[in-house]
């Protein structure tokens, strides 16, 4: 007998721990198994197993009997030997359960609550050796399956209709199953040959390639050429037998750098990224698993791949908010690869025309090695112009476009090149007003007030996405008609460019043009078809794209973010504002940016019409400094939600009465609600990281907490 301890995911209390169960034969670790747990079937993932000399005894130790695993669900591991451990150590590193840890890392078909019948298998014939003698029908159809096969069943049977049941009767064709494959259609591509480096990137890639920090942080500014050294070193790895990583923030948004890597690497590459069925990605992990690609090219999940020989992860974009999970378990994706590669030992490549000030400061400390590119390609940098809207507002310009980016945008239709229009909110007005009483129409839900969508004549919340109609008669003051819309969104603005300029062709992105799948990809080739003259969209524009026609980007409510209350607020403003004005002249053609403020004074306007990302992070880490935030601080941010208020709120009084440590803790703040959940949340702020989560564990451990309980390790975002 065998004792094997499973991780079971445990519906009803939140212990991290495995439990024990018996079984006849040795079990390894990473298979799924069925087990009874507390009279109910639950699937379970093995963790150990080891040989039991004494059963009785070990019952009497243990103080109850082992009840034995039902079924075995796997033939192999899922896992590798490193991903095990890896999951454990991400418990810990992110104060999550480790099951919660093995669910995300594991394609959704083969999660351990996931039952292996859901993969979809399809049957397969080919010829045997068996010769009986065939009717002139069955005949032909067997030839078919010989010169053909193996073939489906399923085409066996579209060519020749009710022929396969005599054949297999007579058992001259076998009948076997197959995992269902080649789901994953990608369009063809051609191979393209690497470009010769300049004297810059050659510089930037020798320090890469010669240095002995595992983490490199390569700054380099839009255009600058980052890609194609990415590119180079992607194929010396290659070169020397091993896997390489390929990370981007969100795939959907850069088919052009999927298909830059595919078109050097061809069938060498795996994509993996959340729009993928759970049949094609439980493919690409396969074929991982198997070792048959070179190079994997995936956002955020696709750092779990099960890589055996991983020689170089790049992590493209690296201060991209979408490289961190929101839900349990919360992990930064940056913190993962930096574990995998020392577990591998191997290099990580961290690329950002605008770093995270983490990580340029790690770099200034020596932590990372940091490697800067400051010219682009091309050569010349867009010239950058800030129109104050409330000046421009005054003198009768439209409210949205002043006249300067107007007379612009005609300039550049006249031209016949390419204009994109950033404006980082959707939706047609930003709030429904009554004009008589000022009631404003909130979510029933959320703490917020919903938008007005026009092309669903409806108002949505932004939060929770309800919807309900618009008021003909205002619940307070009861008058008829007096709604009027405040603020604007990128509708709103689609309809004001079509106005202004009504020959010129308008593609619009945001998330409510974006929902269907390959509607990314649509509208890219569009645009870079020139099939429209100006692309208008939210921050989804603003990132990676390279059309070389594009001569002017107009930034429409450029300080628009700085209103936010958040410390990272002024960072994430400077990021967006920076990226897309690198989407401007990137080509041969030379590129404008016009940005309309409230606020031209603002130091990050300043930095960012300097294009000086130095300049922008001095000024900000002072300002970080002073108010004892990262990265001079850690933060760990609990929040307590749940739909009864007083229960949630207790919860989190009870926490922080009990929290103690050598650090300061700020709360319980009672945040917005959301979606029907009350919300408070606790944090906590110090120097020793592991102290703090310590000080949580002690107490997480030790009382009972009713509501849901939410821990986020180094949140990005407080507000
Ligand atoms: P980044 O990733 O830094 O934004 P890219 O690698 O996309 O920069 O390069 C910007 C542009 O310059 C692209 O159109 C790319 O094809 C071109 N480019 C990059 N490196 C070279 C090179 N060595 N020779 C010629 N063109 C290059
Ligand atoms: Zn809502």
């Amino acid at each position: 007998m065998y004792l094997i301890k499973c991780w079971i995911e445990h519906p009803v209390n939140k212990l991290d721990k495995t439990f024990d169960y018996m079984h006849n034969e040795t079990i390894i670790t990473g298979v799924r198994v069925i087990v009874d747990f507390n009279n109910r079937k639950l699937i379970g993932f093995v963790d150990s197993c080891e040989k039991i000399d004494n059963l009785i005894k070990l019952e009497e130790d243990l103080g109850y009997k082992l009840k034995p695993i039902e079924k075995i669900l796997d033939k192999e591991s899922l896992i590798t030997k490193e991903l095990f451990k890896l999951g454990k150590w991400m418990a810990k590193d992110t104060l999550s359960p480790t099951i919660a840890c093995y669910q995300t890392m594991l394609p959704n078909k083969i999660k351990p609550s996931s039952n292996k019948e859901k993969l979809v298998y399809i049957k397969m014939v080919k010829i045997n050796d068996n010769k009986e003698k065939l009717t002139i029908k069955q005949q032909a159809a067997f030839d078919y399956v010989k010169e053909n096969g193996p073939i489906s069943l399923t085409d066996l049977n579209k060519a020749f209709p009710n022929m396969s049941r005599a054949l297999i009767k007579k058992n001259v064709i076998d009948v076997y199953e197959v995992l269902k494959s080649g789901s994953l259609k990608l369009n063809e591509v051609e191979k393209e040959e690497f470009l010769d480096l300049t004297t810059y990137q050659k510089e930037a890639m020798d320090k890469i390639v010669n240095s002995d920090k595992q983490t490199i942080l390569l700054h380099g500014i839009t255009g600058s050429g980052k890609t194609e050294i990415y590119l180079h070193l992607a194929k010396k790895i290659i070169e020397e037998g091993k896997q390489v990583l390929f990370l981007v923030p969100e795939i959907s948004l850069t088919p052009l750098m999927v298909k830059r890597v595919r078109s050097r690497f061809l069938d060498d590459v795996a994509i993996y990224h959340s729009n993928l069925s759970s049949q094609e990605k439980y493919e690409q992990y396969r074929k991982v698993l198997k070792n048959k690609v070179k190079v994997v090219v995936g956002t955020r999940s696709a750092i779990f791949m099960p890589f055996s020989n991983l020689g170089l992860i790049i992590l493209d974009e690296e201060h991209d908010l979408s490289y961190k999970q929101e839900n349990t378990p919360i992990y930064h994706c940056r913190d993962i690869a930096i574990k995998r590669a020392k577990n591998f030992n191997c290099k990580v490549l961290l690329g950002s025309a605008t770093p995270s000030l983490d990580s340029y400061a790690r770099a200034l400390r020596n932590v990372y090695e940091l490697v800067e590119l400051p010219f682009r390609i091309n050569e010349s940098l867009p010239t950058i112009e800030i129109v104050n809207i409330s000046k421009s507002m005054r003198k009768k310009n439209s409210y949205m476009i002043s006249d300067v980016l107007k007379e612009k945008i005609q300039d550049r239709l006249n031209k016949k090149q390419q204009i994109i229009l950033l404006l980082n909110r959707r939706g047609f007005n930003t709030s429904l007003r009554c004009y008589n009483c000022n009631h404003v129409i909130m979510c029933p839900h959320c703490d917020i007030a919903m938008s007005y969508h026009h092309d669903i004549k409806m108002m949505k919340c932004h939060m929770c996405n309800a919807i309900k109609p618009v008021y003909v008669i205002c619940p307070d003051c009861g008058l008829k008609n007096t709604f009027y819309g405040y603020g604007y969104g990128t509708q709103r603005l689609e309809k004001e460019v079509q106005t202004m300029f009504p020959n010129a062709r308008i593609l619009r992105m945001d998330s409510d043009t974006t929902r269907r799948k390959n509607s990314h990809e649509y509208i890219f080739n569009e645009f870079s078809k020139h099939n429209a003259d100006i692309l208008l969209g939210t921050q989804m524009i603003s990132k990676g794209l390279d059309f070389p026609n594009v001569t002017l980007v107009g930034i429409l409510n450029g300080d628009a973010g700085l209103s936010r209350l958040d410390y990272r607020s002024q960072e994430l403003t400077f990021d967006l504002l920076v990226q897309a004005s690198g989407r401007s002249g990137r080509s041969h053609l030379d590129g404008e940016v016009v940005i309309q403020v409230f606020d031209e004074d603002n130091h990050v306007i300043k930095s960012v019409l300097k294009q000086d990302y130095k300049g922008f992070f001095m000024s900000e880490m002072k300002y970080r400094k002073a108010g004892g935030y990262p990265p001079y601080n850690y933060l760990i941010a609990l929040i307590f939600y749940g739909r009864k208020n007083d229960v949630v709120s207790e919860d989190a009084y009870n926490f922080i009465s009990k929290l103690k440590g050598n650090f300061s803790i700020l709360g319980p703040s009672d945040l917005l609600k959301l979606s029907d959940q009350y919300r408070y949340r606790i944090i906590l702020k110090g120097k020793n990281l592991e102290e703090m989560k310590q000080a949580i564990r002690n107490v997480k451990d030790n009382i009972d907490i009713k509501s849901n309980l939410r821990i986020d390790v180094n949140p990005m975002i407080l507000d």
